[in-house]
């Protein structure tokens, strides 16, 4: 064309720019030195620029065309200029340039234009000025469903959920009906709200309209089921959809993990990782990562770890840090240290996670050492930083560093005491045994004290045997919180611990007339993906036989090492046979004989039990994790317990 002199003639010219332009990011390279090299370009290839430009995603790069076009040459901008150049700004949430271009467009007279009018309306809407969009609204001369639409869009995107359902009704009185696009504008304003009456209204509505359900409405319908809790019916939406976009499945997914159905995110996550080509985004991941700390399934957590790690390119900081935190949750704090050393940036919640994940496994010192080390960078702590790190020091039984450390929060850090540091600090006293001044500190704190305070307490004075502190802590706590159950129990067991068989009737009694009853124990361990759960006694799991077998074979070994059942804390006045008899079943007993039965040879077993372990339960797992040489993970309702080689991580205290 240059050779032939044909770049001169302007609809080629046109045309070429537009034919490069479609071709992508490269193209618009190519076509914009074609277009620099041509002299006197008229209005409709400056128009095909601008277009180029925005759709391929360089809106500033439009921006910046327009102003050397009002400034080289005495080309006017048309009605096909504007559009271009607002949604550039919309995509590149440019309010000012928006605003200024409004301006020219009611210079240049163009203002009554309809498909002008819908660009700056979406603009606004997108730059979040909705006043000045509803203004628009209202002051166009005539509305087409678009626009109604393109209203109705703004309010659910700007988190607006009733203004967009009312502007509908209106929309619908105006004699409009709703396409594809405005339904699952609605119907994700449903979602935002939660409001599941509304959102099955339009579900019918959409029905009835014998409306086409494309991929957009589809994985809309989707998500308003799963955020309102009906995960039969998004289920069923899910699998009648011809179309599934990532949305689709990882608004299932998501519901799955909301909803404390972690298995069924985790199987639905297969099915999308190897039944269909389609690639998990990073809501999706998150979500799984997080049904995988739920569920402290490790296998599943390194299998998903494993997946990103061939599939994604890069891993993103929230992305580590969800993986850290799921690492710590499943038992792996080496995996999650792994993770948190090969991260080239790091922000506050990695080194926060990081920090409690230290603490919680026990690893006291360790802790500190990472949080000392954070201070090297230029990131600040903040109250979550320190709450893992008095976390740390009580579970590492460092009193003196934790109670300088205390000090220091507000006088040298400057932040503000909440009642968790408070919580952390009482906990810190009482794990050390100092049960009078954890009392004393209780006394002139500044804040209320809360139940996990009193709950300390409590648990305390049920390691240390103090029953005068215990009844006083109990006391306060069922003030607090009458139906929680557990304090019931603690208070029985140090009753049961001075045989004071009587004071345990009391309080069996008492809970009969509250109506409250003991959340059975309930622990699980994971084998080939599939989490198993038991209960005391339980025998209905399907190879009930062999765990039992197997649980007589441990106490025969056990025996023969100088295990005797410490039946201490059984709350009834019963002969030591028959006590022996009711601890030998635990659920996390049950847990543990399927875990040495299922799982390899070596391999470390993780249970995960909803109660705190009782103490006969944990000499027991210490002496099988050196007699069978495995290593034991085991996450109760307060830690983690890492049992090996005939001890455990948190040196006999919980
Ligand atoms: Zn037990
Ligand atoms: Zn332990």
């Amino acid at each position: 064309m240059v050779v032939t002199g044909f770049i001169h003639h302007k609809p080629s010219l046109n045309k070429l720019i537009a034919l490069v332009l479609s071709m992508g990011s490269l193209g618009v390279g190519y076509a914009y030195s074609v277009f620099a090299h041509t002299r006197e370009l008229d209005i409709l290839t400056w128009n095909t620029m601008l277009r180029g430009f925005v759709n391929s995603n360089m809106p500033r790069r439009a921006l910046q065309s327009y102003t050397e076009m009002l400034e080289q040459s005495r080309n006017v901008p048309d009605r096909f200029t504007f559009p271009s150049l607002l949604k550039g700004c919309a995509l590149s949430l440019e309010f000012k340039v928006g605003k200024i271009l409004h301006g020219q467009v009611v210079k240049y007279m163009l203002h009554s234009d309809l498909y002008i009018e819908t660009t700056l309306l979406n603009m606004y809407a997108a730059c979040g000025d909705l006043r000045s969009a509803r203004l628009l609204f209202e002051r166009m001369g005539h509305r087409n469903k678009v626009v109604w639409t393109s209203m109705i869009s703004g309010y659910t995107k700007n988190h607006c959920p009733n203004e967009a359902l009312l502007l509908y009704e209106k929309m619908e009185e105006d004699g409009f009906s709703p396409d594809e696009v405005t339904m699952a504008t609605l119907v994700s304003a449903c979602a935002e709200l939660k409001d599941l009456g509304v959102g099955m209204k339009l579900h019918s509505h959409i029905r009835e309209m014998d409306m086409k359900i494309c991929a957009v409405l589809g994985s809309a319908l989707v998500n308003m089921y799963a955020k309102c809790g009906d995960l039969k019916t998004a289920r069923q939406v899910f699998d009648h959809l011809s179309d599934k976009d990532v949305y689709a499945w990882s608004a299932l997914i998501f519901g799955y993990v909301k909803n404390n159905r972690s298995t069924e995110a985790l199987q639905l996550f297969r099915e999308m990782a190897e039944g269909s080509n389609m690639r998990p985004n990073e809501v999706t991941i998150l979500a799984v990562i997080s049904a995988c700390a739920q569920l402290g399934d490790l296998e599943t957590g390194r299998w998903v770890h494993d997946y990103i790690t061939r599939t994604q390119q890069d891993h993103s900081v929230s992305l580590n840090n969800s993986l850290i935190d799921m690492f710590s949750k499943c038992g792996d704090i080496d995996a999650a240290k792994r993770i948190f050393d090969s991260m080239s940036y790091r922000d506050l919640i990695s080194w926060n996670s990081m920090v409690n994940g230290l603490a919680l496994h026990g690893l006291g010192r360790e802790a500190l050492a990472q949080f000392h080390l954070m201070q090297t960078t230029d990131l600040h702590p903040d109250e979550i930083t320190f709450i893992g790190v008095l976390t740390a020091c009580s579970h590492a039984g460092l009193v003196q560093e934790g109670k300088k450390l205390f000090y220091e929060i507000e006088a040298l850090y400057g932040i503000r005491l909440k009642l968790e540091h408070y919580g952390c600090m009482v906990d810190l006293l009482c794990r050390a045994g100092l049960l009078a001044e954890a009392r004393e500190f209780i006394r002139v704190m500044p804040l209320q004290p809360n139940g996990a305070i009193w709950g300390s307490m409590l648990g305390a004075c049920r390691v240390y045997n103090n029953l005068e502190l215990g009844e006083e802590a109990a006391r306060c706590l069922l003030k607090l919180e009458p139906t929680n159950d557990g304090v019931y129990i603690l208070l029985s067991n140090i009753y049961a611990r001075r045989k004071m068989w009587n004071e345990v009737k009391k309080v069996r009694e008492l809970m009969n007339e509250k109506g409250i009853q003991k959340t059975p124990g309930c622990s699980s361990v994971v084998i080939d993906n599939i989490a198993h759960s038991f209960l005391a006694g339980d025998c209905s799991h399907p190879e009930t036989a062999e765990i039992f077998i197997m649980l007589r074979q441990v106490k025969e070994k056990l025996k023969l090492a100088g295990y005797v059942a410490d039946t201490s804390e059984v709350l009834l006045n019963i002969d030591d046979n028959k006590k022996e008899e009711s601890v030998s079943q635990h659920s996390e007993k049950l847990a543990l004989c399927y875990g040495l039965l299922k799982s390899k040879i070596g391999g470390r077993i993780v249970i995960l039990k909803n109660l705190r372990v009782c103490s006969d339960c944990h000499t027991l797992i210490k002496l099988v994790s050196k007699i069978y040489q495995r290593q034991i993970t085991l996450r109760d309702r307060n830690r983690f317990h890492h049992f090996k080689d005939g001890s455990c991580s948190c040196r006999d205290y919980w």
